[in-house]
């Protein structure tokens, strides 16, 4: 069974849908780190927020050579990595990017 035929059978089980209508969340990419993360993901796809570790946020950041043109910057402090997929949701859109964190106020 094809992974198309099989996912309109059974859906994407225990995923969330990925729909691509979320607004940055600023508040809580402005709240301080879980204990052992360097840097949050926020997923454009479905909306969670979650923090890597050193590792896993150095694995993400080394895949931004291939995937962005803009510059990398030195440290995570004051970023967030912005994805169109993460581990719980359905989306496809593989881009990954590190944006600054926007202030609250703006
Ligand atoms: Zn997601």
């Amino acid at each position: 069974m094809n992974r198309e035929k099989k996912k309109s059978l059974l859906g994407e089980i225990g995923k969330i849908h990925a729909t691509y209508e979320h607004d940055v969340p600023v508040k809580k990419l402005n709240l301080p780190l879980e204990p052992g993360a360097v840097i949050r993901v926020f997923c454009q796809g479905c909306g969670t927020t979650f923090g890597l570790n050193e590792e896993d946020a150095r694995g993400l950041y080394e895949l931004l050579a291939y995937k962005t043109l803009g510059e990398k910057p030195k440290t995570f402090l004051g970023h967030y990595f912005e994805t169109g997929v993460c581990p719980f949701c359905n989306g496809e859109q593989n881009n990954v990017r590190i944006k600054p964190i926007p202030s609250e106020e703006d």
